[in-house]
């Protein structure tokens, strides 16, 4: 999971190759530092990281991928994390996620209807129970130990339906075999996206379809922090890094999500922007103060008028 290409970065201009178009030339978009350590709302502490930006794809990617102190994915992605994201029978009484996990799956159903369907990045496995609710012959992949076990008891199931491992050591992706492939927050998180994403869309049937679900970096959220960051001279800068958050090494525009798919041979179904449900959103989102809190939730209204949100959904055929 560690990768250090070699290159020192800082300088405005920069000749890091793009990780998802592999063009060679990037400029430096954000410089996060944060003056005391903050946490995201999913409880990952932020560090100081650049934030680059490609001209030619125009996906914007963290200096992350180039660290040699990155923590481990069983340290990252640990209970309070997965707690914080789905998993707790609180989370499931107040979240929403029961209706909205069968909103997913009536999403799918319109592009597959059967079949055999992995999720990757399945966390604690309430998409997964949903689906096969739905008559889907379902399988898991999480690299969390704590979550891929919850998974698991979720849904009754040995290690030969849901494994926890990383997607270049997973046993489950084998060649051809899945009419479906759903990554749900997922990409943003990805190391080595052009392998990875080689890996997954060779586990599809032809014909078969790759959903991806990821923030969408025209999002109003990371417009407005990036603005406040820039205007105030990166004094205000807790909304850039809680919304850049160090979890998160890829922020795509649809434009970049099309682009690497299209170089894959997919073509793209669909793709629209994918609010969450506005109890989900509270629930996770506005855990702060009255004054932060509203102002997320009216940042968050106005999205929605305006016919947006912040995540996108892509949908694509082999
Ligand atoms: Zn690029």
């Amino acid at each position: 999971m560690i990768i250090n290409n070699g290159q020192n970065s800082g300088n405005e201009m920069t000749h890091r190759t793009c990780p998802v178009c592999s063009n060679y030339y990037v400029q430096v978009f954000l410089k996060l530092k944060p003056r005391y350590s903050i946490k995201s709302s999913l409880g990952v502490r932020s560090t100081e990281m650049i934030i680059y930006s490609c001209k030619n794809c125009g996906v914007l990617f963290s200096s992350n991928l180039f660290s040699t102190d990155n923590q481990g994915i069983d340290d990252m992605y640990d209970q309070n994390y997965h707690d914080s994201l789905t998993g707790s029978i609180e989370y499931e009484k107040k979240s929403g996620i029961l209706e909205h996990n069968r909103f997913r799956v009536n999403l799918v159903k319109q592009f597959v209807s059967k079949g055999a369907l992995l999720d990757i990045g399945c966390s604690t496995g309430y998409f997964l129970e949903a689906a096969r609710n739905a008559e889907f012959q379902v399988y898991g992949l999480e690299p969390s130990i704590y979550a891929s076990e919850l998974s698991r008891k979720r849904l009754d199931y040995g290690e030969e339906r849901i494994e926890k491992a990383l997607i270049s050591e997973s046993k489950l992706l084998a060649d051809g075999k899945y009419d479906i492939i759903t990554l749900w927050d997922v990409i943003e998180h990805f190391y080595l996206i052009r392998e990875d994403l080689k890996h997954i869309i060779d586990a599809l049937k032809k014909n078969g379809i790759l959903v991806i679900r990821t923030p969408n970096k025209a999002s109003i959220f990371f417009t407005l922090s990036t603005l406040l960051h820039n205007i105030s001279f990166g004094l205000i800068n807790n909304p850039a890094i809680s919304i850049f958050h160090k979890d998160h090494n890829f922020f795509f525009s649809k434009k970049s999500l099309k682009m690497i798919l299209a170089e894959f041979g997919l073509t793209v179904l669909k793709i629209s922007p994918d609010p969450v449900p506005w109890k989900r959103f509270r629930y996770v989102e506005c855990r702060r103060n009255i004054i932060l809190n509203s102002a997320i939730s009216l940042l968050y209204m106005v999205t929605r008028l305006m016919g947006g949100g912040h995540g996108m959904i892509i949908i694509a055929k082999k």
